[in-house]
């Protein structure tokens, strides 16, 4: 079967974790959108590649030239993947998706008369960039939790002449849900704007296709990180057309930027050299192609089988259990497009004790909290202004307060039935306790 297959392709799989009875039990990692662990064949190639590297740029070595080689190998290996046209636009490694937005952000050299839209369903890291240096309009999401594309062109109606960009998320790292990107990209065009997607919940679940089709409309901008997609941390991606990153100062200077300087004056260096000042992660960068060959290996068609299966039974499972509180569309029921990734909060509890409870008592890994997207958390728990104001003011006076938040359970591909099975068991353990009258609230124990 394919998840029996590809658990054996992924590090770490069935490593024991300590419990707080002091037995010991196989780790369940429902944490992927946070990070996900590593193929087999990242480290194989990783550690091949160690016994050859050596710093690229001009070294006259044969190692120094294979590792330049290699490393240039792996941008087209990435536009490849991604559909990209490689002559045209420019593949430039980063530290993750973070760097790559703020990247775009130096390069697309803003104005606070320029607008960028984007969605109130952003990560953080989606949205505070963007404010530094333009005015930023925010897209809704409807009662569901979904873009409300409707809102969206109609900004992009309003500002019209001053949006020079549209930001938005390929999938919500909250809902998991989906966004039309080809549909957001016509709009954006037609309005005679550009669109970056943010693809660090889309890339590690769907295959992505810049390049416009017969029925489908480009993406101009594409960022994403190769520690959610199976490879290690410390390298991001941000692919976009070559002319963004041509003539401009780059944002970060130094050794690799450049082709001469003098005392007084400096001659800059080609993209994407000019954009990855000093030396950059060449391991991450090998680390993240043997990724993208083991995905197109495996095949999309199975991946988002297995995981489909997933996100389908848990959330059955869950809209059985009286006390679990679900969010928008999966509320109602089980929507279409939407990755694996479900947030919920279990009725009296706080998120984080759950969360802590999962982790101590289960060995199951979950993430509690606000998921670095407060305003669409904001929007699916219904929280009045009033309240958000109260919660803020108590920050600054730094006192202490439980920030609202879900429960996230979020899949990787090798993910199994199984083991939602004890999640499941673990959530009933907890509403039975409570039922019994245990009091949860000793802080010592659970310290959230
Ligand atoms: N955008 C989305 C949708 C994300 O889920 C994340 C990571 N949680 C980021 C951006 C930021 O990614 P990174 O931390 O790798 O920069």
């Amino acid at each position: 079967r394919f998840v029996n297959r590809i658990r054996r392709e992924i590090i770490g799989v069935g490593t024991k974790v300590p419990l707080n009875n002091g037995r010991h039990i196989q780790y369940i990692n429902f944490d992927n959108a946070a990070s996900t662990p590593a193929f087999r064949r990242v480290n194989h190639k990783v550690e091949e590649f160690l016994a050859w590297y050596s710093n690229v740029h001009r070294g006259s070595g044969f190692k120094s030239q294979l590792a330049t080689e290699v490393y240039d190998k792996v941008r087209r290996l990435v536009a490849d993947f991604v559909g990209a046209d490689f002559e045209e636009n420019k593949v430039i490694f980063l530290k993750n998706t973070t760097e790559a937005i703020n990247k775009l952000v130096a390069a697309l050299d803003l104005s606070q008369d320029d607008v960028v839209i984007t969605t109130v369903m952003e990560h953080h890291s989606n949205m505070l960039p963007w404010r530094s240096q333009a005015e930023v309009v925010y897209a809704e999401v409807d009662k569901n939790g979904r873009l409300d594309i409707n809102d969206l062109e109609k900004k992009l109606a309003t500002y019209h002449s001053r949006v020079k960009l549209v930001a938005v998320s390929g999938a919500s790292n909250v809902t998991g849900y989906l966004n039309p990107i080809h549909k957001i990209a016509r709009l954006a065009h037609r309005y005679n704007s550009q669109i970056l997607v943010d693809g660090a919940q889309l890339i590690p679940h769907r295959s992505v296709e810049m390049k416009a089709n017969s029925n489908t409309e480009h993406i101009d901008y594409l960022a994403f990180s190769a520690h959610k997609m199976y490879a290690p941390l410390g390298c991001g991606v941000l692919v976009g057309p070559k002319e963004c990153f041509a003539g401009q100062e780059p944002d970060y200077s130094g050794g690799g930027t450049i082709e001469a300087v003098t005392l007084d004056d400096v001659v800059w260096a080609e993209s994407p050299e000019k954009e990855e000042a000093g030396t950059p992660n060449i391991v991450g960068a090998v680390a993240l192609g043997a990724s993208i060959k083991m995905i197109q290996k495996i095949d999309w068609e199975a991946l988002i089988e297995q995981e489909e299966r997933l996100r389908k039974y848990l959330l059955k499972q869950l809209q059985q259990l009286e006390e679990v509180k679900l969010y928008g569309a999966m509320a109602k029921g089980v929507p279409d497009n939407q990755v694996g990734v479900i947030s919920f909060n279990l009725d009296s509890f706080h998120h984080s004790l759950v969360a802590s409870i999962l982790g101590r008592e289960w060995g199951i890994g979950v993430r509690s909290g606000c998921f670095c997207a407060q305003p669409y958390l904001h929007r699916l728990l219904d929280l009045a202004n009033r309240e958000i104001e109260e919660f803020k003011d108590k920050l600054r006076r730094n006192e202490d307060v439980k920030r609202p938040g879900l429960v996230r359970v979020s899949f990787g591909c090798y993910n199994t039935i199984k083991e939602i099975q004890r999640l499941i068991k673990g959530l009933q353990s907890i509403i039975d306790r409570q039922k019994k009258g245990a009091d949860f609230n000793d802080e010592q124990e659970y310290d959230f």
